[in-house]
């Protein structure tokens, strides 16, 4: 599955050596000869649940050669992934241990062996292994020289104020009787600086009104 992250950004990331994603199997620990990792809930129930030898066994191993990484567990019940989570994690310089669970579930202990648990949305996948790909893509982004050009990383959304970013146009210039903003063909910096920050203040509160008035934040 995690080809995926040989495409692209992340992939010249990791041809170029910025960054480094390595995957093990947890069938390499699995238990006896049938290499199980998942059992029946106790309690009863449909479906099967992770053991959590096997998964401890897998993190242990991985640690014993970088001992310093965050071990997090992806799951939906974990903490919402936001921007500034993304960007904690991006500064956990050693990286990042990501842990993808399947079936019905994990066996509830597994959380004493990790440091955080994160979910990518009140949505529920099959696996943590596209999770943890969001996780790797979202972090890598920040990582130095991964983004060629630093400047996009500052505009974007969520990356300064926690807002939306502004709208994007390109050419042509009128398109399906759709014409680009005058004040962005005007060549006029100032106005354009502008209009950029009160269209993003816009979206953000009719997009995401939450961000503007969260008092958490
Ligand atoms: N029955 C569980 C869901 C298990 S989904 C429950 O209701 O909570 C199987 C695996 O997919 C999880 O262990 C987790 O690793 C991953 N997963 C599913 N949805 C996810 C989400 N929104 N965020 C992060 N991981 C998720």
């Amino acid at each position: 599955m995690f080809t995926a992250l040989e495409a692209g950004l992340i992939g010249r990331a990791q041809s170029s050596g910025l960054i480094r994603v390595r995957t093990h199997s947890l069938r390499e620990h699995g238990l006896g000869n049938h290499r199980q990792v998942d059992d029946t809930p106790y309690g009863g129930g449909s479906g099967m649940v992770m053991r959590p030898e096997p998964l401890a066994a897998a993190v242990d191993a991985v640690m014993a050669h970088h001992p310093k990484l965050l071990r997090i567990l992806m799951s939906p019940q974990g903490e919402l992934l936001d921007q500034e989570i993304v960007r904690q994690l991006a500064q956990n310089a050693p990286g990042l241990l990501l842990i993808a669970g399947r079936y019905e579930g994990i066996d509830e202990r597994v959380s004493s062996i990790v440091d955080r648990e994160i979910s990518i949305g009140d949505y529920v996948m099959s696996g943590g292994e596209l999770p943890a790909m969001v996780v790797i893509e979202a972090v890598a982004r920040l990582l130095p020289g991964v983004v060629g050009n630093p400047d996009s990383l500052v505009e974007e959304s969520f990356a300064t104020a926690r807002t939306l970013e502004y709208p994007h146009f390109t050419r042509p210039e009128e398109f399906r009787g759709m014409r680009v903003p005058e004040v962005l063909l005007s060549g006029d910096h100032r106005r354009i600086r502008k209009w950029r920050e009160a269209e993003a203040r816009k979206r953000t509160s009719q997009r995401r009104p939450h961000l503007l008035y969260d008092p958490d934040k």
